[in-house]
């Protein structure tokens, strides 16, 4: 389906139907918006507005769909979500629709969740409408990160624990990952792996094995900010196991570092998590 829309906003395109040379000032322009973590209420005032003035949103799985609410009524809906393995659009073609809706003259949102930039794509989206004469701007968001720092009280760069705070992406790419070890094993610092629910085993054996202490503290905080909002602590080397007790949905953040506990909030929220896993018998955080 969404290659059809491809195909139609081609073959009405200028810059497509072989014209001798195209107006660029008629084109739309494309405004790559961050839709922030989850809770709609987290985006900004000025993403509202330009969700509210598109004539185009081409959006994401990560998006909170109630924002669609706010398009105008003759806004084409456009969804281009990737499931796990499974793209619905290839991002190539996303770009190109990108383009191609702007050089129809519609003024198109690109909605992602959280920023745009952050493990988002962004930077490829704007590269190929730079090249392609498209005008674009960049609306940042609340990245998942910030979103679920806030939202379970985990202060990311509290001076009394941690001078630095890495995000990193636990992500497999053809089968492989490509985690800067040294990096996630930076003293004093906190780590972020986004993208790596279903590699946690891999993830936390491997930083056992190159010395991480065992104790270190460590947080799943699966679908952050939402009214579902889940989280499970405990250190690197129990975390599998008790995600294994206790599965949780995507989307779904990994935290490290001795931050974790530096209030008693998110300790509150995991044991309030685990009350809803009855049968659960891992001891308590
Ligand atoms: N651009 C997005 C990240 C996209 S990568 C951003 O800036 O947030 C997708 C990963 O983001 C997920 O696999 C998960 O690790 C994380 N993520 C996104 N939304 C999340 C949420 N509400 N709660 C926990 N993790 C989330």
């Amino acid at each position: 389906m969404n290659n059809n829309i491809l195909t139609l906003v081609k073959t009405t395109n200028p810059a497509t139907a072989n014209l001798k040379s195209v107006d660029k000032t008629l084109f739309g322009q494309v405004h790559l918006v961050g839709a922030g973590p989850g809770d709609a209420e987290l985006i900004t005032v000025k993403a509202m507005r330009l969700l509210q003035e598109a004539d185009a949103i081409v959006y994401d799985r990560l998006a909170n769909p109630e924002l669609l609410d706010y398009a105008k009524e003759r806004c084409d809906l456009i969804y281009v979500g990737k499931k796990k393995d499974q793209h619905s659009l290839p991002q190539e073609q996303i770009c190109e629709l990108l383009a191609a809706l702007a050089r129809c003259g519609k003024n198109v949102v690109r909605l992602k969740g959280g920023d745009n930039f952050i493990f988002g794509r962004g930077g490829e989206e704007v590269d190929h409408l730079n090249k392609e004469g498209v005008e674009c701007s960049i609306v940042p968001g609340i990245t998942a990160a910030i979103g679920c720092a806030a939202a379970t009280q985990i202060p990311l760069t509290h001076r009394d624990y941690a001078h630095a705070v890495t995000f990193i992406t636990g992500h497999r790419q053809n089968g492989k990952m490509y985690i800067n070890w040294d990096l996630a094993l930076q003293k004093d610092s906190t780590v972020v792996f986004y993208m790596g629910l279903s590699n946690l085993a891999e993830i936390t054996s491997q930083l056992l094995e190159r010395g991480c202490p065992a104790d270190k503290p460590f947080a799943v905080v699966a679908q952050g900010t939402s009214n579902n909002q889940q989280v499970v602590l405990g250190t690197i080397s129990d975390i599998a196991e008790r995600l294994k007790a206790m599965p949780l949905p995507s989307p779904a953040l990994l935290m490290m570092g001795d931050v974790i506990k530096a209030n008693g909030y998110a300790e509150q929220l995991a044991a309030q998590t685990l009350s809803s896993y009855p049968t659960i018998k891992i001891s308590q955080v």
